[in-house]
């Protein structure tokens, strides 16, 4: 099976993907807290477009990121999980909500990102790069 399988909260929405993660993003924006109700979001970065629903299909609302282009955030509408956002600003990859996953083992961030708006108490990874928003190439 494909590292990327999984459902929401419900079940209402299953997805999968016959794709390898290119990375897993740890986000600490301001909108990734609110968007899921804690300190930051781990995000799996999978190629654009690959998940494939097998059960349900999320609803969307329609964010700004901080390049001011938009997100699109998809969750699914009876119990109210983020499955994934499609960040206009980087146009190689969707981003998957790790949670969700049926098996995270293999999940293991790579990346920081919007450390500049991260919760004090937070401790994060060692030898995991950081940066106060962006990476520089990245979204
Ligand atoms: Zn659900
Ligand atoms: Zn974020």
């Amino acid at each position: 099976m494909s590292k990327i399988s999984g459902s929401c909260l419900c079940g209402a929405v299953k997805y999968s993907a016959p794709v390898e993660p290119v990375v897993v993003a740890l986000c600490h924006c301001t909108h990734c807290q609110r968007q899921s109700g804690a300190a930051f979001s781990v995000n799996v970065g999978i190629p654009k477009g690959s998940l494939q629903f097998s059960a349900g299909q999320p609803a969307t609302y329609q964010d700004t990121g901080g390049s001011g282009l938009p997100v699109y955030r998809h969750f699914c509408r009876d119990c109210g999980s983020p499955i994934f956002s499609d960040v206009v600003a980087s146009p190689q990859l969707d981003w998957l909500k790790a949670g969700t996953l049926t098996d995270t083992s293999w999940v293991k961030p790579a990346v920081i990102v919007w450390c500049e708006s991260a919760q004090p108490w937070v401790a994060y990874p060692e030898g995991v790069p950081r940066f106060a928003r962006n990476p520089p190439a990245a979204a």
